[in-house]
């Protein structure tokens, strides 16, 4: 759709790609990565993520139906240049319509690269119908492989339900597995060595995240997050490990070979190494909300517009205005940095 011209002014290439249909921002950067949050619910409260209590809900009002998320996903794809689409939430696998909705999104054409983020929880029933309905991959979070632990984190028992669920997945082979996870400070940060082990002997490939302030109770602390480097620090103390040959292009995580590979290990370092600048995201709430950064302030409507009768024309540019003015980085470490109103589990993580 877009081929380089080295040529070309920082503006010149802007005003190209803009007539060309695709979601660029004023820097240039230009969005082939769609995040669509299914649903806000969650049955786990993370406690990183969610009060103990949940949240409030979002009015089923609100959401938008399993028809306008695949025609906005339809626009997405036919005339915005998506190229990949990833599910998530709250708890994606809580939408009852999961698997009509994948089925459709992975017959459009040009098909999108599909992925979902989950928790796991029921995915030891559903995995086969995801990978039926033509789902590529996914990542499962999994903060601890200690029971007491799984409890206090999540506020809920259900350790062995995730294990299940990621055997699944690796079964049905919606491969490569991801695990996904987040230290915590005299929480969880001594089990890093043991969680990649873990992943090592059944062949899933284990990403950190650094902990972000996106939380709907409002804990996070600059000073109690583990960092990037002090997870690598660990990881080194038990680990050979190697910087991975594969360009990283606009994949957030850093990847190392582990003993040599072929199995990798990623650190996203969103705070302490933000990876902005070749951020290619953008991102759907579930009630119709377009955002084009995690840590966006403002979103633009889809929703209202869906259905006051917009046209497909009409949609695809309120998307393409939406991005254009996506800030440069996320600020976390500015003095004026404010943390979004909406919670990671409600924007979709
Ligand atoms: N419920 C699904 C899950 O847990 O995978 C999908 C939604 S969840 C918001 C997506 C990812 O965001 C999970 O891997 C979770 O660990 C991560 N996450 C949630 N809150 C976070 C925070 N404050 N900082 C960093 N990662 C966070
Ligand atoms: Fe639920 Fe995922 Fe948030 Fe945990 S991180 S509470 S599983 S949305």
């Amino acid at each position: 759709m877009s081929s380089p011209t080295p040529d070309e002014t920082l503006q010149e290439r802007v005003s190209r790609l803009r007539s060309e249909g695709r979601l660029v921002d004023r820097f240039g950067r230009v969005a082939t990565d769609l995040r669509i949050s299914l649903i806000d619910k969650c049955n786990l409260r993370c406690t990183y993520c969610m009060p103990a209590e949940g949240l409030p809900w979002l009015p089923k009002e609100q959401l938008l139906t399993d028809d306008e998320i695949v025609r906005l996903a339809r626009i997405a794809v036919e005339k915005l240049g998506i190229e990949e689409i990833r599910f998530t939430g709250g708890e994606p696998l809580l939408r009852p319509g999961l698997v009509s909705i994948l089925d459709q999104v992975t017959s459009l054409s040009p098909r999108p690269q599909t992925a979902l983020t989950t928790n796991g929880l029921g995915m030891a029933r559903i995995a086969p119908a995801l990978k039926d309905a033509g789902l590529d991959r996914v990542n499962i979070s999994l903060d601890t492989l200690a029971p007491e632990r799984f409890v206090a984190l999540t506020r809920r028992d259900r350790l062995h339900d995730v294990l299940d669920g990621i055997a699944a997945a690796q079964q049905a082979g919606l491969t490569p597995v991801k695990i996904n996870t987040v230290l915590m400070r005299g929480v969880n940060d001594d089990e890093a060595p043991a969680l990649l082990r873990w992943c090592l002997a059944h062949g899933y490939e284990l990403r950190f995240i650094e902990q972000m302030p996106l939380d709907g109770g409002h804990i996070w602390d600059r000073h109690q997050m583990i960092t990037a480097q002090e997870i690598l620090a660990e990881l080194q103390q038990h680990f050979d490990l190697t910087p991975d040959p594969a360009h990283r292009g606009a994949a957030p995580a850093e990847t190392w070979l582990v003993d040599g590979g072929p199995i990798r290990v990623g650190v996203i370092g969103s705070v302490t190494r933000p990876f902005c600048g070749d951020c290619d995201r953008t991102r759907l709430t579930a009630d119709g909300q377009i955002r084009n950064c995690l840590f966006a302030t403002e979103e633009s409507d889809l929703r209202a517009a869906l259905r006051g009768g917009a046209s497909d024309d009409e949609l695809a540019d309120r998307w393409r205005t939406a991005m254009i003015g996506k800030r440069a980085g996320h600020g976390i470490d500015d003095p004026s940095f404010l943390q979004p109103a909406r919670p990671m589990s409600a924007i979709g993580g």
